[in-house]
């Protein structure tokens, strides 16, 4: 909100500056936190009704739960049941207030941030604005494939293949139903190795149900992986286990490729091989986002931020950074951290824990990360779980990954909703209604990137 004058206040406020944000005034330190994400909503838990007055600035008015959106992807859940309003989620928190805004400037030396609907002072800050998708340079690629780094990724994606597959119906062009039935995921990390599960199965239960005039093998799900292996932060086992699981579900894994190229109907590896597909999905790399303002000799590999062992933005004393977009380097983690919820959240809760200790000058220790193991699901039954020496594969690390997951996703209401989905498909193998709500159109150079419209004369199933 802009105030015009020095004469308005909301909620107790004096607004000084034209331009500035409307806050009330308070007279204890004010944390400014950007990003409301698993590490910003662990340290606004932490801070909720302390001597500190705490502003959350995010780009949405909801926080996201990012490890489930394969699922609204694969239309397996509805998006409402995986994003939680920011307002919600403060509701009765009296020192807690939530502006939406996308920050675009820090400048640390007069302790202000400049959003694109005005500017606020800061005590302290805290960067806690994740990774965006990487493509590393590559403009076509990024032009023409999907990422998934956002809810409304994940709804692109469905209704891109909710799309292809109807136009795959009505094209009698062989070579264009291959590309429109073909699906290529780029990535074998825990996103990649979802999605492709998840797509396998919908492939297997769904579209022979909904697509009776295509046969079963028209779907074709591609993997590329750039090293010899699937989850390679996880153990060998599994690995290995995983790579069985997508096999067995018909996923064509390849090893040791990269892309090159992709045009929007034909993806280019690096080795010269070339697929026809018009649906590629994007989870191969990440960097990190934040507004610039912080000194360049501070950021490192992957675009992050490198911080002290307090998690302080090396050069700032009272600027932070915490989850993905934090480098905490040392001799046990010289890449920093992996960009994972559970060090989001534990970075989150350990600045709660320690920001009024580092305020009052009381001595805190540093933060430790405790890794709690690893879990990856490859379709219903199918899971990996890395739990310290404990690995297992199948039904219960399936069970666990379950549970961990539901007893994760913020809201009571939204946790019966993805219970309740899970529970219909586990008995019936059914998934929520496959709704076209809008058309998806890829925009590139005023190009759009959609399925070809066909001449409807020229009509001709496939046999079923
Ligand atoms: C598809 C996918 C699957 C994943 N699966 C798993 C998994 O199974 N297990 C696991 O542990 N991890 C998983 N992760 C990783 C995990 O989601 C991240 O590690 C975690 O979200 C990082 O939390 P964060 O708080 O650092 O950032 P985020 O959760 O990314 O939150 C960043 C927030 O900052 C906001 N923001 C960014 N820039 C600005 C700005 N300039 N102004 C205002 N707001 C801004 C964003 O809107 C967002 O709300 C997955 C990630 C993806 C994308």
């Amino acid at each position: 909100m802009k105030v015009n004058d020095s004469n308005n206040s909301i909620g107790g406020s004096t607004c000084k500056i034209t331009d500035e944000i409307c806050l009330p005034d308070s007279n204890v330190p004010r944390v400014v936190i950007i990003g409301g994400g698993f590490s910003g909503l662990a340290l606004v838990e932490k801070l909720k009704h302390k001597e500190v007055q705490v502003v959350l600035f995010d780009k949405n008015n909801f926080h996201q739960f990012q490890p489930l959106f394969y699922q609204v992807a694969t239309s397996a859940l509805e998006p409402d049941s995986i994003v939680f309003p920011f307002r919600k989620q403060i509701n009765g928190y009296k020192n807690v207030l939530f502006r939406l805004a996308e920050v675009e400037e820090i400048q640390p030396s007069s302790n202000i941030i400049i959003t694109n609907k005005g500017r606020v002072h800061f005590d302290y800050l805290v960067l806690a604005t994740g990774t965006t998708t990487n493509f590393f340079g590559m403009e076509n690629v990024e032009s023409h494939s999907l990422g998934m780094k956002d809810i409304r990724d994940s709804l692109n994606i469905r209704h891109m293949m909710l799309q292809n597959l109807e136009e795959a119906a009505i094209t009698c062009d062989d070579k264009e139903r291959d590309a429109l039935t073909n699906f290529v995921i780029v990535g074998g990390g825990p996103a990649g190795v979802e999605m492709a599960g998840a797509l396998a199965e919908f492939c297997k239960y769904i579209l022979p149900k909904d697509y009776p005039e295509y046969p079963a093998s028209i779907m074709n799900i591609y993997l590329i992986e750039a090293i010899d292996e699937l989850l390679s932060t996880m153990s060998d086992k599994a690995s290995s286990k995983t790579l069985k699981y997508l096999k067995d579900l018909d996923v064509k894994v390849l090893f040791n490729e990269s892309v090159s190229d992709y045009d929007g109907s034909k993806v280019t590896t690096k080795s010269g091989k070339t697929i026809l597909a018009k649906n590629l999905i994007w989870t191969a790399g990440v960097k990190g986002q934040f507004p610039k303002g912080i000194d360049e000799k501070h950021v490192v590999r992957g675009n992050r931020l490198k911080t002290n062992f307090f998690l302080m933005v090396e050069g700032y004393e009272n600027i932070f950074a915490i989850g993905d977009i934090a480098a905490n380097i040392s001799q046990h983690t010289p890449k920093g951290h992996p960009q994972v919820a559970q060090v989001a959240i534990q970075q989150g809760k350990w600045l709660g824990d320690s920001l009024l200790k580092i305020i009052n000058n009381e001595g805190v220790k540093p933060f430790e990360y405790k890794n709690k193991g690893s879990l990856a699901t490859v379709g219903k039954r199918k899971a990996v779980a890395d739990l310290g020496k404990f690995k297992f594969a199948g039904y219960f690390a399936w069970l666990l990954w379950s549970i961990v997951h539901l007893l994760s996703i913020s809201g009571f209401r939204n946790r019966l909703m993805v219970g309740f989905n899970w529970a219909v498909s586990y008995f019936t193998y059914e998934k929520s209604n496959r709704l076209i709500i809008r058309n998806f159109k890829k925009e590139t150079n005023n190009e759009q990137i959609i399925p070809k419209t066909v001449n409807k004369e020229k009509i001709k199933h496939t046999t079923q």
